[in-house]
């Protein structure tokens, strides 16, 4: 790994791992950082996950795809500068940095810890343009520069391999469990047990709920009740839908594809909720009937706030929750990419940075 940049008032550029354009593979390239400003701290980065939504944006399956993309949005490190304004962090300390990097700060989104619906647009940690109008470069790279409000401190208690996923994948499913009141007395379906689908079984079992995971075969059942789920089903058995009609309180979509929304909403309860963290790259469909009966609500739901970030860091590490991993060096991204698209990862690929 290349030693730590030297700091001075130049940006220096860093080791990283990039798709050159849409749909390339990924190889080794050098990216710059910015210096480090009066609010930044450097990082070095020592473990990135591997998230679904960075091989949507690397394939430009979102569209609006930015050249070359160095995608990492769940970064776990060390501080080993902080600049002089800096009052959260000191050289030493073990961070996280998720999905955003910076935000306006002042609309209502972001007074209300909302920073990800920043009305202005957040700065997204990578495929994204900065307040200086740069180009982000996320982490799948040795170091990354960020302004100390957008990084959260990782617990003593969680190691860092497993902890990176928490900061996409752990809050993705944390913020709607929280926020859908997930708890005792409870029924919660997680629908795909990937990455998200993994951190969202433990978090809402930790929570108290009961948990039931819909996948779609039986294949990765022992995975998923040793993971805390009560009940696990094949949703490609059509009489999945019959036997569990009705069923739910809530139920969290985290399928890369399409979704068959009526046929879900029609394993929800009366005032139930069906709620889509998937972000499938393509339109879906919906009879507004399935809604209508039932009083049920549709809803999506995007990562969390930064202070929400820290509380699910904090709720993890008391009940011992980090993810399920499976580490491998720099240069296996792209066939790790290939076995995430074939829903065979158990269940987060992280790399390594000191392979990079
Ligand atoms: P992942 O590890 O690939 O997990 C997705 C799971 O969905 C798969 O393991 C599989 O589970 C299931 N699945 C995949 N294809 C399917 C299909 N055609 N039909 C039915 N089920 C299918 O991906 P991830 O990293 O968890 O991300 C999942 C999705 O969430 C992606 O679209 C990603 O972009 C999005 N995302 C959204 C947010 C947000 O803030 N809203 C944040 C992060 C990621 P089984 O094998 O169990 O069926
Ligand atoms: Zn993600």
């Amino acid at each position: 790994m290349s030693s730590t940049p030297a700091t001075s008032a130049r940006a220096t550029r860093v080791a990283a791992y990039a798709a050159p354009a849409p749909k390339a593979p990924l190889e080794r390239i050098t990216v710059p950082r910015r210096p480090v400003g009066e609010h930044d701290v450097l990082i070095e980065i020592k473990y990135a996950g591997i998230c679904h939504s960075d091989i949507h944006q690397v394939r430009d399956g979102w569209g609006e795809g930015s050249y070359p993309m160095v995608p990492g949005h769940e970064i776990a490190g060390v501080v080993t500068e902080a600049g002089s304004g800096v009052t959260k962090y000191a050289v030493g300390d073990r961070v996280g940095v998720g999905c955003f990097v910076d935000s306006c700060r002042e609309c209502e989104a972001c007074l209300a810890g909302q920073e990800q619906h920043c009305t202005a647009g957040a700065t997204f940690t990578y495929n994204s343009t900065d307040r200086h109008g740069d180009s982000t470069y996320g982490g799948y790279s040795t170091h990354i520069v960020v302004d100390e409000n957008y990084a959260v401190r990782i617990p003593d208690a969680l190691a860092l391999d497993v902890a990176a996923p928490l900061l996409c994948a752990g809050i993705t499913l944390y913020s709607p469990l929280v926020h859908w009141k997930a708890g005792p007395g409870k029924k919660v379906a997680i629908v795909g047990l990937g990455g998200l689908g993994h951190m969202g079984v433990k978090i809402a079992a930790a929570l108290g709920a009961e948990v039931t995971v819909l996948s779609q075969s039986l294949r990765k059942r022992e995975d998923g009740l040793r993971l805390g789920a009560a009940h696990y089903y094949a949703t490609a058995d059509e009489a999945t839908f019959t036997e569990l009609a009705g069923r739910f309180d809530l139920i969290v979509s985290t399928v890369s594809a399409p979704l068959p929304l009526d046929k879900y909403l029609g394993l929800l309860k009366l005032d139930g909720a069906l709620v889509n963290v998937g972000a499938p790259e393509e339109p879906v469909s919906l009879n507004l009937f399935s809604v209508i009966n039932g009083r049920k609500t549709l809803a999506g739901s995007m990562i969390g706030g930064i202070a929400e970030t820290q509380e699910m860091l904090d709720f993890c590490a008391a009940h011992g929750l980090g993810a399920d991993i499976e580490t491998i060096r720099a240069d296996e991204v792209n066939e790790a990419y290939e076995r995430v698209l074939a829903s065979d990862v158990r269940y987060r690929f992280v790399i390594d940075a000191a392979t990079i």
